[in-house]
């Protein structure tokens, strides 16, 4: 096992093992679920259920703070996420639905898993907040970013996010959003991605409207706003990885035309094949950019970023860049696919056919299967009350499910 050196609050003692629910558990359950206290984190007010002690924060993402807490009936820390109004916007109720509806069926040991989901508000008329209860992770990948990583914990860590979003492209979900903020691991070296990336329906191109939210791991067939496909996601993984080689952001973009341009300046301007693939107007802006040859990746990625200390260190090396530049290739029919990155030298050390098509035990805790696709969420467009009714929804729907037993399943609405 290959330890990360993050310094760990406290050990996790052994409860209830994660699927099942113990008699014991039920009963106290009974007793204490509806019971809330309110405490001050930061700006916010945490109002959670008794069984929560001890809140910490350790995050804060678009939704919101993200807490550690040590959780009485499982016996284990958790983290716990709220969400504020999560109904007040399209963007916020889009987001906080299809994540609530997405943790609830998939099932991965990359993906986060889901532990409880509540709200301290008894009806629809007073529902304001959801907080979210998930599995505790020790650091987000931007702590371990800053890490010197040997080539066992660099190809361990990008296996690990290779099988997550497979598992999560088997399930009909690219995520293109991928980024060292939304992925979480612990000390031994294991990592979960936290969150399911952009809505299909989001506007992502360069002729959108500038807002702050990082864009230097997005692919160019999503800063350029072309079709996509499952490969989308290897070009995030790419940056990540020549961020953790580099301990700097490959392509660090200022606004969505300055990402472009970090591209192009590193990379080279793309063949005239891949310019015709553009739509119009964004092909002119892009014909009209200076022309660049960019740089060799012994160039980009030279020895001394790694460790090449031994001949077989050597030969990672070169197997590590190998990888990158098959992964970060602008045009994406040219790009390597997340199956052959997982065959690539450099991490097929780790295969394991239980971690990469880990579709049986999806199968089985998704029985029956979701009648919900990634694609049908996506298209949904509802005014402020139908999205504070469909989350409330799904809110008490989640509660029925644990009540009974049952911790995954099928989302409650599908109307
Ligand atoms: P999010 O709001 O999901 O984007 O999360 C914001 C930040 O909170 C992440 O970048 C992590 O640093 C932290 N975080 C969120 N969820 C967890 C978790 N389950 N375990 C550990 N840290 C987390």
């Amino acid at each position: 096992m290959y330890f990360l050196y993050i310094c760990l609050e406290t050990e996790v003692p052994l409860g209830c093992p994660k699927y099942t629910l113990c008699p014991d558990f039920i009963m106290n359950r009974n007793k204490r679920e509806k019971e809330f206290y309110s405490l001050d984190v930061g700006d916010s007010t945490f109002t959670v259920l008794k069984r929560y002690q001890n809140l910490r924060p350790i995050g804060s993402g678009a939704q919101g703070i993200v807490c550690s807490a040590y959780d009485h009936n499982l016996e284990r820390n958790v983290a716990i996420k709220k969400l504020s109004r999560p109904f007040q916007n399209q963007t916020h109720a889009k987001r906080a639905y299809r994540e609530l509806v997405l943790m609830k069926c998939v099932n991965h040991k990359n993906i986060i898993g889901l532990l409880n989901v509540f709200t301290p508000q008894k009806t629809l008329e007073e529902f304001q907040d959801v907080y979210i209860v998930m599995e505790l992770m020790d650091a987000n990948l931007c702590q371990v970013i800053q890490m010197e990583l040997d080539h066992e914990r660099l190809s361990y860590l990008l296996y690990q996010m290779l099988c997550g979003i497979k598992h999560l492209h088997a399930a009909g979900i690219i995520h293109r959003d991928l980024k060292p903020s939304n992925i979480v691991v612990k000390s031994d070296c294991t990592l979960k991605i936290l969150d399911f990336g952009l809505a299909r329906t989001a506007a992502t191109g360069l002729l959108m409207t500038p807002y702050v939210v990082t864009r230097y791991y997005r692919a160019p067939e999503v800063i350029l706003g072309m079709g996509y496909q499952a490969n989308v996601d290897v070009w995030s993984i790419g940056c990540i990885m020549a961020e953790m080689v580099r301990g700097s952001v490959l392509f660090p973009g200022t606004d969505h035309i300055d990402q472009w341009n970090k591209v192009i300046e590193q990379l080279g301007t793309p063949s005239q094949e891949f310019l015709m693939k553009l739509n119009q107007s964004v092909r002119t802006y892009v014909e009209n950019r200076p022309r660049y040859a960019g740089f060799t990746f012994e160039k980009l990625f030279p020895d001394v970023l790694f460790p090449a200390d031994s001949e077989h260190n050597k030969l990672k090396a070169s197997q590590a860049r190998d990888l990158l530049s098959k992964m970060l290739v602008i045009d994406a029919s040219k790009r390597i696919s997340v199956s052959e990155a997982l065959q690539h030298p450099y991490i097929n050390v780790w295969y394991d056919p239980t971690e990469v098509e880990a579709v049986s035990t999806y199968l089985l805790i998704m029985w029956p299967p979701p009648l919900i696709t990634d694609k049908q969420l996506d298209e949904r467009e509802h005014t402020v009350e139908e999205w504070k009714d469909l989350i409330y929804m799904e809110v008490q729907d989640w509660e029925e499910r644990t009540k009974n037993g049952v911790i995954r399943g099928q989302p409650a609405s599908l109307g």
